[in-house]
């Protein structure tokens, strides 16, 4: 039988259904149609950049131009809403942002957030878009780079004005004369001060030949020993962090400063700082940066963490070009690498220089001598704090990787043990770290005195 007349549904009410169901279906396949949200929005302003970072549970969809005079950056972002994370984003800059005057948000059209960059100087944006990563969902990061670069010599050492002269003079262009086929050069800046050339372009070459001219003792070359300190992780990538909350990012910086006020205590000294301030540098930059200083050691400065809270000690490091010395050292060089995908590095953008330098390792010999130094800043350390291993350990580190610079990293105590991070917040334990690595420092290059920069023994 038909069934009964009066329990039939009407067409019309069939076809509404239909199309209800249409509608959820979908909305279910298609989570773009409701507007995105923003998670969470941060700015990391830096000499070198300033970060801008847009987190969302999807990927964002971003397209961006520029406007002038006013010079602006505009980014247009598709299916969003316009949040309170959005509408907060503007209190975020800095008053003292060195690329950002001020941020505007607003509904541009239907569907799409316009965000206004007022920009200070002109601008390389680099935006490019990261996957979900430790506790980050997906992210959206705007780099906004001076268009024309800095040179690092004058930015490292900006504040003080007497390291400019000293760092200028104790860098001729000569020093990559010497160098190996990895001495190339990185920057356009550097690329001026090339072999080619007699005379650096840097800005003190005039000084640099008065003190090289009237160097009159042949026989002891006195030079500036530079040491480039690298305070790990930065800005996004905040690195370990221990129960209380302590950020390692954040105490690596305060112990890297005060290593740098210690070795700038010394006459023939000069610690230079490879990140100072609260924002990320992808570690082959840091390599990089320190090449470009002409560092004569590199000293990364950490904090470790394991899952057992009693894990105690200082430990230092150096590189391995095979293989690690114990399960441990690659476990921790694995994790210290996971700085690049935590901190962001456009990898669409290949540094062709930096590549190159990767390339042309010629580590063997450096290894040696990162080691020696290693065991000197490790016996220090053992008058400061218990050891975690009696030896210095190697592992795959990509911040170690300088193919000329003796390199090590040294994790100055366990963030995760309660005491100890107690002790890493500790200004005075801090210094007294800081004392330890620059002892370590001095031995070694008592027994392994810097060579002559070429330029200036050649005078
Ligand atoms: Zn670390």
């Amino acid at each position: 039988m038909h069934h009964v007349p009066g329990r039939a549904l009407p067409h019309f009410v069939i076809g509404f259904l239909k199309y209800l169901v249409i509608a959820a279906l979908l909305l279910a396949a298609y989570p773009a149609f409701a507007a995105e949200r923003i998670l969470a929005s941060r700015v990391w302003p830096a000499q070198e950049y300033t970060r801008v970072t847009l987190e969302s549970a999807h990927k964002l969809d971003e397209q961006h131009f520029f406007l002038d005079d006013p010079l602006r950056l505009v980014v247009d972002l598709e299916g969003v809403d316009l949040d309170a994370e959005l509408k907060a984003l503007p209190s975020r800059v800095a008053a003292d942002d060195p690329y950002i005057k001020a941020v505007r948000v607003a509904i541009n059209r239907p569907n799409v957030v316009r965000i206004v960059f007022d920009l200070r100087t002109e601008v390389k944006p680099s935006i490019f878009a990261l996957p979900p990563v430790a506790e980050y969902k997906h992210r959206l990061v705007l780099d906004l780079y001076p268009a024309k670069p800095i040179d690092p010599l004058l930015a490292l050492v900006a504040p003080k004005p007497d390291p400019i002269r000293e760092i200028a003079q104790a860098t001729p262009g000569a020093a990559d004369r010497s160098a190996s086929a990895a001495g190339a050069p990185t920057g356009a800046k550097a690329e001026k001060a090339a072999p080619a050339k007699p005379e650096p372009a840097a800005p003190a070459p005039a000084v640099a030949k008065v003190k090289g001219d009237s160097a009159a003792a042949p026989a002891k070359v006195e030079r500036l020993v530079i040491i480039a300190i690298d305070a790990g992780h930065g800005g996004e990538d905040p690195g370990a962090h221990g129960r209380r909350g302590t950020r390692e990012k954040n105490v690596t910086l305060a112990i890297a400063r005060r290593l740098k006020a210690r070795i700038d205590q010394e006459s023939n000294m000069r610690g230079v700082l490879i990140r100072d301030g609260d924002y990320f540098i992808p570690l082959g930059q840091r390599v990089a940066k320190a090449k470009r200083l002409h560092a004569d050691l590199f000293v990364s400065i950490h904090a470790d963490a394991w899952v057992r809270p009693d894990a105690r000690g200082s430990s230092v490091f150096a590189l391995s070009e095979r293989g690690a010395t114990s399960t441990a050292a690659r476990l921790l060089a694995q994790r210290e690498n996971e700085s690049d995908l935590i901190g962001g590095v456009d990898l669409g953008e290949k540094d062709p220089v930096l590549a190159k330098t990767l390339l042309d390792l010629s580590l063997t010999a450096k290894i040696n001598d990162s080691l020696k130094l290693g065991k000197y800043v490790l016996n220090e350390l053992g008058e400061v704090n218990d050891l975690h291993k009696a030896r210095v350990e190697q592992a795959g580190f990509a911040v170690l990787k300088s193919p000329d610079i003796p390199s090590i990293l040294v994790e100055t105590a366990f963030i995760s043990n309660p005491q100890e991070e107690k002790r890493l917040k500790d200004g005075d334990y801090q210094d007294r770290i800081a004392g330890a690595v620059l002892g370590g420092i001095k031995r070694y290059l008592a027994q392994n005195p810097p060579l002559a920069r070429p330029r200036l023994a050649s005078n």
